[in-house]
């Protein structure tokens, strides 16, 4: 269900022009998307009612069209919704999980043990479930198949015993994870045998196990584990086969409990620590948000145009990029060339030159669809090209020519400038 927020931004990209109808419709595909993914419905509408709001009212960025301006806000709103991930640090300690039956412990003490050795600390894993009978058996295997050390007493029925006795043999180790039972319910007989365990193993993390498949049940479940033991962190497990994974995302939040990883399938490599800008990220089908967050830092900061840079280095669109944001300080082109030596033999088109704001406003529309590449070596810009910026920037291929001309007019200008007397400008810029 979660897909169709994939779906929401290509909407959004294809549009051919942003509006207030566009926003409202992308809102009620978000909103119509978590809902269907088990979202806790106040979260919901909390969401979108902020996506829409600042989509509405927010003036864009600089450096930004109008649909980055839109997928940007969905993405931080989603973000923020989301919270924090739990990041565990690389150093000795001992982790407990803790969860129903059939939740994934026993696959996920493997895949953690896994995760942290790869990441070069000394792991070992204790079986403390002496509930269910092949409990043994089944962490004892996973563990022998990666390598990783294994404590557990295969005919004891005393976990707190088997958590003490661990814990002696296992004094070298860095990381410990504790698998422990679960039951069909959170009845009082777990929740004893838990607090003992804790008590005695004193974990650094308590970790909820938390059925991705189980939505909204999810809410329930985690409120009432971190009740009965206090809870550090969550690992959603099975995120891989379930529609309704937006229900163990929206516990998380409601019970104020970070994620800490995501188990995505059976096997023990399938597993992830929870990267929420990735996560976000990946659920927009965007792999390139980062890239577009970048872009507007690029923008913030970009430096003042320098005259005489300006004028020497070659000359690209990122040049009259760097041109019309400077030209509220400097004045217009038109401005510049009046300061020209006489007889500097440019025949300029006023036509061409003449720069209203609506015309600055739309050529940096036109830019920020152009790539890199693009920008820095605009003889590539063909028509085919043309048309794909047109529709980008959600202008015609008319405009995209009109800026491509000015370039070239530009350029030349520049060009001539060049040839000039070296090393000293042969003009002044008012202040
Ligand atoms: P426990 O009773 O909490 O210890 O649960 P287990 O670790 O024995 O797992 C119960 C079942 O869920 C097993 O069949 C696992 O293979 C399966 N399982 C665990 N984690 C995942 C996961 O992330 N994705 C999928 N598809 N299956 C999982
Ligand atoms: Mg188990």
């Amino acid at each position: 269900a979660l897909e169709a927020l994939k779906e929401a931004v290509r909407k959004i990209t294809r549009s051919a022009t942003v509006d207030k109808a566009l926003v409202e419709e992308i809102v009620k595909d978000i909103q119509r998307a978590l809902i269907k993914a088990d979202v806790n419905v106040r979260h919901v509408k909390e969401i979108s009612d902020a996506i829409k709001k600042r989509a509405l009212s927010e003036e864009v960025l600089e450096g930004l069209n109008p649909r980055e301006h839109i997928i940007k806000i969905v993405y931080e709103e989603l973000l923020k919704g989301i919270g924090e991930g739990l990041e565990i640090p690389l150093k000795k300690s001992k982790i407990m999980l803790v969860g129903l039956q059939g939740s994934g412990k026993t696959t996920t003490t493997a895949k953690l043990a896994k995760y942290f050795k790869d990441k070069g600390l000394r792991t070992a894993v204790v079986c403390a479930d002496t509930w269910r009978p092949a409990a043994y058996d089944q962490l004892k295997q996973l563990a022998e198949n990666y390598g990783i050390a294994f404590y557990g007493e295969r005919e004891s029925k005393d976990a707190v015993k088997i958590v003490e006795n661990a814990l002696k043999k296992l004094k070298d180790y860095d990381m410990i994870i504790i698998d422990t039972a679960g039951r069909h319910a959170l009845e009082k007989e777990l929740i004893d045998e838990m607090i003992e365990i804790a008590k005695v193993a004193n974990p650094d993390y308590k970790l909820l196990v938390l059925d991705a498949a189980i939505g909204q049940l999810a809410s329930k479940q985690a409120k009432a584990f971190h009740e009965a033991i206090g809870i550090d962190g969550i690992i959603i497990t099975k995120f891989d086969g379930t529609a309704k994974g937006g229900g163990a995302l929206s516990a998380a939040r409601e019970i104020g409990i970070p994620i800490a990883f995501i188990g995505t399938g059976e096997k023990v490599e399938d597993f992830e620590r929870f990267d929420p800008a990735g996560f976000v990220s990946r659920l927009l089908g965007m792999g390139d948000i980062k890239a577009l967050i970048e872009k507007v830092e690029r923008v913030a900061k970009q430096e003042e145009l320098d005259p005489e840079k300006f004028l020497k280095g070659t000359f690209t669109l990122k040049d009259i990029y760097k041109q019309i944001e400077a030209m509220q300080k400097m004045g217009p082109i038109k401005k510049i060339f009046e300061l020209l030596p006489f007889g500097f033999g440019l025949k300029v088109d006023d036509n061409i030159m003449e720069m209203t704001q609506e015309k600055m406003k739309k050529f940096k529309v036109i830019m920020d669809s152009m790539t890199e590449e693009e920008l820095l070596n605009p003889k590539i810009i063909d028509s085919s090209r043309i048309r794909r910026i047109a529709i980008g920037s959600g202008t015609t291929p008319q405009d995209v020519k009109e800026l491509l001309r000015y370039y070239r007019t530009m350029k030349n200008v520049m060009k001539k400038m060049k040839k000039l007397e070296k090393g000293k400008l042969p003009l002044k810029f008012k202040k």
